[in-house]
């Protein structure tokens, strides 16, 4: 591959009308370097970063997404192509969180989004990754920080590595967490991830868990809570069709209340009989 290839591929992408592309811009030799100067617990996991890495070392040349940043931004500006810059370092293991790789290649890619709005075209800085839980506000912060308070897309972050099978909803803590603080982008990820391209049902269950995740964080960084007052007095009601249709995914809710109707009460098969809210309900008028 020659660096022309990179640069003809995303003019045709963007010509046929791409409106977003994550593009490695921040990976150069001193990204790299600082790489090979520190070493990794979990290895290098974006594909994209891999990519370049390699391309680069093999060929002994600057990336040349990062090396003509300019050229890059009049394909962007011309087809109006949100540049979303990819971050090839991070970490894909909790232990390599916010090291030294990951913040360089960020204060690059931050230099070049101010670069990006000054030649008017947009861009979205994404973050890492695996992250624990402590980490997370200091990685929204100095991401806001450094980028004079760009959109920011975080990649997850799965906030630990030992839940193989489970990980939409190891992700699904993080962006909650991450957008709470902040964030303003967040991707899906599914129970399949780091181990097998999804199926289709795992598609649709990663895309859930990262709607309940944003729905999450949107309850503390834009105080959105209406749903959740309307589902508070559809329970206390024991209104179940207002449920279903407050319901993040109503065909799930209602085929398993449907599945374990109880036979004699308007509660649930949970607690029978001794239904709490039907028992609370007969004393108070809430
Ligand atoms: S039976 Fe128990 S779980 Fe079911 S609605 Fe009543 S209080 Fe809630």
């Amino acid at each position: 591959m020659q660096a022309d290839d990179l640069f003809r591929i995303t003019a045709e992408q963007a010509k046929l009308g791409t409106n977003f592309m994550a593009i490695h811009t921040g990976i150069n030799w001193e990204t790299v370097k600082r790489l090979r100067n520190q070493g990794r617990h979990g290895g290098l996991v974006s594909r994209g970063g891999a990519f370049m890495t390699a391309w680069m070392i093999h060929n002994e040349q600057e990336n040349p997404l990062y090396a003509e940043f300019d050229y890059l931004l009049e394909i962007m500006k011309e087809h109006e192509v949100t540049l979303s810059m990819g971050n090839g370092m991070r970490a894909g293991a909790v232990h390599d969180a916010t090291d030294r790789a990951q913040i360089q290649e960020l204060l690059i890619n931050a230099e070049l989004a101010d670069k990006a709005h000054a030649e008017g075209v947009q861009v979205i800085v994404e973050g890492p990754g695996h992250i624990p839980i402590d980490e997370i506000e200091t990685n929204v912060v100095l991401q806001k920080r450094v980028t004079n308070r760009k959109p920011f897309y975080m990649l997850g972050p799965l906030v630990t590595d030992i839940a193989p099978g489970y990980d939409d909803r190891v992700a699904a803590i993080g962006a909650a967490i991450s957008s709470s603080y902040g964030a303003d982008f967040i991707c899906y990820v599914t129970p399949s991830e780091h181990l097998a391209l999804p199926t289709v049902e795992e598609v649709f269950e990663g895309v859930i868990s990262s709607r309940i995740a944003a729905h999450v964080g949107d309850m503390i960084k834009l105080k959105k809570r209406d749903a959740d007052l309307e589902m508070g007095h559809a329970r206390r009601d024991l209104d179940w069709e207002r449920q279903f249709q407050v319901a993040m995914n109503p065909e799930r809710a209602r085929a398993i209340r449907d599945e374990r109707m109880p036979a004699d009460t308007d509660g649930c098969t949970m607690c029978g009989d001794y239904c709490a809210l039907k028992i609370v309900n007969r004393h108070f008028n809430f």
